[in-house]
C-alpha cells in the first residue's frame, strides 16, 4: 500500500497563501508609463535631447511607495518576520503608510503608522482608508522608538523603511524601478540615459537605480536632487554622516532631518539643492504642461533635470534624461497648490517662474545654485 500525503498541506501554509497574495496582486497589475514630456519643439528637435517621467503616480496606492511597501513586506515574509499573528508598524504619515496599509489588509493584518499629531487630517484619511490606523506623537524624533516599543509590545513587526528600503529591493533587477526604465527605454533615440535624476527620502529609490547602473555597466549618472533643510546635500558636500538639520522638509516625500541608513552617497555622482520654491514652480509648470497635477518632489526632480538638459544642449551633446512623477497632485491641494498655505509657508513659486520660462525659450538655464559632484 502507498502512503497518502495530502498535496495540498505546506509546511508554511500561511506565509506561502501571503507570498502567493503579493505576488497575485502584482501580477494583476500593469507596470507604471514611462512618457516623454513634450520639450518646446523650438530647440528640442534641433538639439537632439529628449526628457522622459516615469510615472509612478499610477500605483494602485498613488505613489512610488508601492514598491516599496511590496518590497518591505516580502522581505519581512521572507526573513521569518512576520506571520499571521503579526501586528505591522511603521514610522509614517505619508505615502509610505498609505502603501503599507494596503498590503497589510492584503493579508489580514492589523497596521499601525506612528506619526506627530501635527499630521494633516487628509493624509490620517487616506491610511485609516486603507484599513490602517494612525497612532500620535509630539514631537518628530519620537517616531522610530515609538514604532519599535509598539512592534515590541504587540510581537508585532516594524517594518523600518528608512533602515530596510535599500536592502528590501533587488536591486539587481526583478522588475525594480531601473529594469523598468531600461526596458521601456530601449526603442528611443537615445536609449542609454546620460542622467537618471531622483530625489531621496528613504533613499531607496536612488540606491536601486545607482546600483543597477553599475551592475549593467551603463554610463549613465545618477542625480539626486534635495529640497531645503535636508540633511543628505550638506552630508554629501562635506563627506558627512552624522549631520543633523531638526527640521521638517516642505516637500513632501524627499529631504530628511537626518542621513538615512538607506541612502547611499558612494553611487550618487551629482547632487543639486533644489530651493522649496523652485520645487513648487515647476511642479506647477509641469502639471500645466500635462494638463494634470503632479505632486511637489516631482518639481524637485525635473527641475533637477532642465539644468542638467540646458547643461547637455550647451555643450552640444544629444541624449536623453529620465525622472520620476513620483506622486499625483491629488494629495497636495490643500498645500503646495493652495496659494494660503504658500503665503503661510513664505513660499513664493513665482520667483523661479523666469528660469522656467527662459527654459522653454532657448533650454537657457538662468539659475546657478548648489550643486556639486562626488
Ligand atoms: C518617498 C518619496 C520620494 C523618495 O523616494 P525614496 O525611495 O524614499 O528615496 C519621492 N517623492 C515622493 C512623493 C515620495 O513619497
Amino acid at each position: 500500500m502507498t502512503t497518502v500525503v495530502a498535496a495540498h498541506t505546506h509546511p508554511r501554509g500561511w506565509l506561502d497563501n501571503a507570498i502567493r497574495l503579493i505576488e497575485a496582486d502584482s501580477r494583476r497589475s500593469a507596470d507604471t508609463h514611462l512618457l516623454r514630456y513634450p520639450l518646446p519643439a523650438s530647440w528640442c528637435a534641433t538639439a537632439d535631447i529628449a526628457l522622459y517621467l516615469k510615472d509612478e503616480s499610477t500605483h494602485i496606492t498613488g505613489s512610488l511607495k508601492h514598491r516599496l511597501a511590496r518590497s518591505l513586506f516580502l522581505y519581512g515574509l521572507c526573513n521569518g518576520k512576520i506571520d499571521e499573528q503579526t501586528t505591522i508598524v511603521e514610522a509614517s504619515s505619508g505615502s509610505t503608510a498609505v502603501s503599507e496599509a494596503y498590503f497589510a489588509a492584503l493579508l489580514g493584518l492589523p497596521f499601525v503608522a506612528v506619526m506627530t499629531a501635527s499630521t494633516s487630517p487628509s493624509k490620517i484619511k487616506l491610511i485609516e482608508a486603507q484599513g490602517g490606523r494612525c497612532h500620535f506623537v509630539d514631537r518628530p524624533g519620537e517616531v522610530y522608538t515609538e514604532a519599535q516599543r509598539i512592534a515590541d509590545e504587540t510581537g508585532g513587526h516594524y517594518l523600518d523603511q528608512f533602515t530596510n528600503a535599500e536592502r528590501a529591493t533587488d536591486w539587481r533587477g526583478n522588475n525594480n524601478i531601473a529594469e523598468s526604465i531600461y526596458q521601456q527605454m530601449s526603442h528611443e533615440r537615445h536609449p542609454i540615459p546620460d542622467w537618471i535624476v531622483a530625489g531621496a527620502g528613504t533613499g531607496g529609490t536612488s540606491a536601486t537605480i545607482g546600483r543597477y547602473i553599475r551592475y549593467q555597466r551603463h554610463a549613465t549618472q545618477l542625480c539626486v536632487v534635495d529640497p531645503e533643510n535636508s540633511a543628505f546635500f550638506p552630508s554629501y558636500a562635506q563627506g558627512r554622516g552624522d549631520i543633523v538639520t531638526g527640521a521638517p522638509s516642505r516637500i513632501e516625500g524627499i529631504g530628511r532631518p537626518r542621513v538615512e541608513p538607506s541612502f547611499l552617497p558612494e553611487i550618487v555622482d551629482r547632487m543639486v539643492s533644489v530651493p522649496d520654491a523652485a520645487s513648487i514652480a515647476a511642479a506647477h509648470h509641469v502639471s500645466r504642461v500635462l494638463g494634470r497635477r503632479v505632486g511637489p518632489s516631482t518639481g524637485t526632480n525635473v527641475w533637477g533635470a532642465f539644468g542638467l538638459l540646458a547643461e547637455m544642449v550647451a555643450a552640444g551633446v544629444g541624449g536623453s534624461v529620465v525622472t520620476l512623477i513620483a506622486d499625483s497632485g491629488d494629495r497636495y491641494a490643500d498645500t503646495c497648490y493652495n496659494a494660503d498655505w504658500l503665503a503661510a509657508h513664505n513660499l513664493d513659486p513665482s520667483v523661479y517662474a523666469g528660469a522656467l520660462g527662459e527654459f522653454e525659450r532657448s533650454c537657457g538655464w538662468a539659475w546657478s545654485g548648489s550643486s556639486t559632484a562626488s
